[in-house]
């Protein structure tokens, strides 16, 4: 499987970010019920065909290999100066052999991406046996650091669902007293604990990946509104700032990159400084290719493997476009199949 939006030599038109590029406040207030029923069917994607499933989600997945996954990190490299963070899809692994294999797995990409000074990965603790036995998914996690290290490679712990943020923050302290400098953390904006967590984590100055969170949580513990979550992030990301961390910021959305930027420049940060990173497969060429030519630093998440299904759920199910584009691909193949 592979990615078309991002093989493609020049910039695409960018219609989301025209679309929804603007900040919340200027969105008509009929928009809010029209996504939730956009999202509602998206979420009925459930019902299709896996085959069918895959074809909308080949955009957002490298491939079904290792090989794959490092082709398109060279060649969103070669053609678009883009810098990638490799992920092996899987998560939530049960049985032993599964974590020795994405364990193995995670050793051998970090060998084939040593020649690649543009690309680190991302690890899953859940795949490395977090929810089995957490003393053994530290010791796999250290190997793979210890590896990485010597590769001169970089290591992002993801963040998963909040049933597991106590365990990966922990591991990710653990790993950092040990004296690995060569791993960053994630961080969700929606979540209320996170101001604490970014308080109780300042003196380590951790490389943070901050995003909204993808996992929907209970009200109990999260923000259940996106454009809270978005300014949030924003307040934690110049808290960060100040704090003098590296902070990569994971969105999508134009008007909470603006905003990120104008902060910068309030607080005199030099742009190779920023670092911005979005999915591979969401339609924002424009926009990277703006911030590249600033100097600002994009880099794509690029995930491969066979276990594409779930990661392909949550996202198709994130994008509340993703019925108009299905639409457009049908009516595409309806009234266009003839051309052939
Ligand atoms: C590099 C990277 C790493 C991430 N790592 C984690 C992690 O470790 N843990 C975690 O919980 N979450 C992670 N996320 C997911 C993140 O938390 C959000 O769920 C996701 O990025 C969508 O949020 P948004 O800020 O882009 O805002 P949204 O409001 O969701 O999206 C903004 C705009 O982008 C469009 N868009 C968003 N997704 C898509 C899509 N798939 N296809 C087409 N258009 C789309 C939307 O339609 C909207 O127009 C990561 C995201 C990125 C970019």
């Amino acid at each position: 499987m592979h990615s078309h939006r991002d093989s493609s030599p020049s910039p695409q038109p960018d219609h989301l970010s025209e679309q929804w590029g603007r900040a919340p406040s200027q969105l008509p207030a009929s928009e809010g019920l029209g996504r939730r029923l956009q999202r509602f069917f998206a979420r009925s994607l459930r019902i299709l065909p896996k085959g069918v499933v895959r074809i909308f989600a080949s955009p957002y997945i490298a491939g079904e290999t290792l090989e794959e996954g490092v082709e398109t990190a060279r060649r969103i490299h070669r053609q678009r100066r883009l810098l990638s963070t490799l992920d092996v899809l899987g998560e939530d692994v049960a049985r032993m052999e599964d974590v020795e294999a994405y364990h193995r797995e995670y050793l051998q990409l970090i060998d084939q991406i040593a020649e690649l000074p543009y690309a680190n990965i991302s690890i899953k603790l859940s795949a490395l046996g977090q929810l089995i036995d957490e003393e053994d998914c530290i010791r796999r996690t250290e190997d793979i650091l210890a590896h990485a290290a010597r590769a001169e490679k970089f290591v992002r712990l993801d963040m998963e669902d909040s049933s597991t943020t106590d365990s990966t923050l922990r591991i990710y302290r653990i790993l950092r007293e040990k004296g690995y400098d060569n791993v960053g953390v994630v961080l969700q904006s929606r979540l209320y604990r996170t101001k604490d967590d970014v308080e109780a984590l300042k003196p380590l100055k951790p490389n943070v990946r901050l995003c909204i969170g993808i996992y929907r949580e209970p009200a109990t513990v999260a923000m259940q509104d996106k454009d809270e979550m978005k300014h949030h992030m924003l307040e934690l990301l110049r808290t960060m700032w100040e704090n003098g961390q590296h902070v990569a910021l994971a969105t999508h959305e134009e008007w909470c990159i603006r905003e990120a930027l104008r902060i910068a420049e309030e607080m005199h940060k030099p742009t190779e400084e920023i670092e911005v990173q979005m999915l591979l497969g969401v339609p924002r060429n424009s926009l990277q290719q703006e911030l590249i030519d600033r100097g600002i630093t994009v880099r794509l998440y690029v995930p491969y493997g066979r276990q594409w299904y779930a990661y392909s759920m949550r996202r198709l199910e994130n994008n509340p476009e993703v019925l108009h584009s299905i639409l457009k691909s049908l009516s595409h193949g309806i009234f266009h199949s003839g051309e052939n």
